[in-house]
């Protein structure tokens, strides 16, 4: 059997675990792999555009373990009741190619896309921050408003979005998580949501070059975490915000953010830091308290991988070996996949 994790059983880890505690494990996670960058096989992620979405598939291996993951981005898809992003993915043992876990990544890459967020806020940010602007409030918005609360010490959320049920549905959700300590700011605009604030992340959904984040919303200082432009054609911040003399810009993995982050807008030859080579301490983050440090995020596989066998490991420690799928045959004889005869029927029945 392969262990799976449905959309049931991903609720029910995040609510016995608790989604900050999850959030703070995936970190070690994820960040434990950055550290280990050289041993992955990297690709930018395979992508087919149609006029409305993209679909990808999301490789990567550390040569013992391999995992991908499906995903779509259809900007459209909620005014037709849908999720803009829906994904599932397999992690897999390299030495027999079989798969060990199948499990949904909807609520999976919301939490590993917060947690590398706040990953690398906590390496590019100053020190102390306490307030953030977040705009767009739709899907990604709890995970990243708990993960910046738990992790970051965020006190003030300045919250921003065209949709205001949006936000609506953001306050009320926080408000369940019962974080007396969170002030949420509600604005009329972007640029009021940035002002004064500390990071600002942008984690709009529109498949074109917006400008959500306008060059003269920009103090010194801030961290900017820049999740929305992820795919060819879709970007949220003004190409000047990058071009600022003061700017440093951090990405996953260069080749795949060339083609599909903020910075697609700029010449080739541009200057970007991987964010694992700062992790590492071999590249500087922020260089003084007034640089503004951009964190441009499209989303790598290895923070997949990372959050899949973090699941699997999780999902085993919660009693989830229960929870198998039948995906691969158990044959009694391998050469004999016709007759399908079951090399040990009470394990498949188990
Ligand atoms: P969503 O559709 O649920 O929410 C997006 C929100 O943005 C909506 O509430 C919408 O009203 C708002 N919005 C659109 N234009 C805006 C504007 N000009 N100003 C303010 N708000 C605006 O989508 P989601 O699942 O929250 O994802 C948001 C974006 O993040 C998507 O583009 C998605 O592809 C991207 N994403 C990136 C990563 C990553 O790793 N970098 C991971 C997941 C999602």
């Amino acid at each position: 059997m392969v262990d799976y994790i449905g959309v049931e059983r991903i609720q029910s880890l995040m609510s016995r675990v608790g989604v900050a505690r999850l959030l703070g494990g995936l970190v070690q996670e994820i960040e434990a792999d950055f550290l280990r960058w050289g041993e992955f096989e990297k690709s930018a992620r395979h992508a087919i555009h149609s006029a409305v979405g993209v679909i990808e598939l999301m490789p990567t291996s550390d040569g013992k373990l391999y995992a991908f993951k499906y995903v779509n981005g259809h900007p459209k898809n909620t005014a037709e009741g849908l999720l803009t992003v829906t994904a599932f993915g397999v992690l897999a043992d390299v030495n027999t190619g079989y798969p060990l876990l199948l499990s949904e990544m909807t609520y999976a890459t919301a939490l590993r896309t917060a947690a590398t967020s706040a990953l690398a806020a906590r390496a590019l940010a100053r020190p102390s921050c306490t307030s953030m602007a977040l705009i767009g409030n739709g899907a990604q918005s709890e995970f990243q408003a708990i993960a910046f609360h738990a992790l970051l010490g965020i006190r003030e959320l300045r919250l921003f979005d065209v949709d205001p049920r949006a936000t609506d549905k953001l306050a009320r959700n926080l408000a369940t998580q019962r974080l007396a300590d969170l002030r949420l700011v509600r604005c009329a605009s972007a640029a009021e949501a940035a002002r004064g604030a500390d990071i600002v992340t942008t984690v709009t959904a529109d498949k074109r070059n917006a400008v959500i984040l306008a060059a003269d919303s920009i103090e010194p200082g801030m961290h900017i975490n820049a999740l929305g432009g992820d795919c060819p054609g879709k970007t949220e911040l003004h190409a000047d915000i990058l071009r600022r003399s003061d700017a440093r810009v951090f990405v996953e993995f260069e080749p795949q953010a060339r083609i599909e982050g903020e910075i697609q807008q700029l010449e080739p030859a541009f200057a970007v830091t991987e964010l694992c080579e700062v992790l590492a301490g071999r590249a500087r983050g922020r260089t003084s308290r007034e640089d503004v440090t951009i964190f441009d995020s499209v989303g790598f596989a290895l923070e997949d991988f990372s959050t899949l066998r973090y699941l699997h490991r999780l999902n085993r420690e919660q009693g989830g070996a229960r929870h198998g799928i039948d995906l691969v045959p158990d044959l009694a004889d391998p050469k004999d996949l016709f007759s399908g005869r079951t090399a040990t029927p009470e394990r498949v029945r188990a």
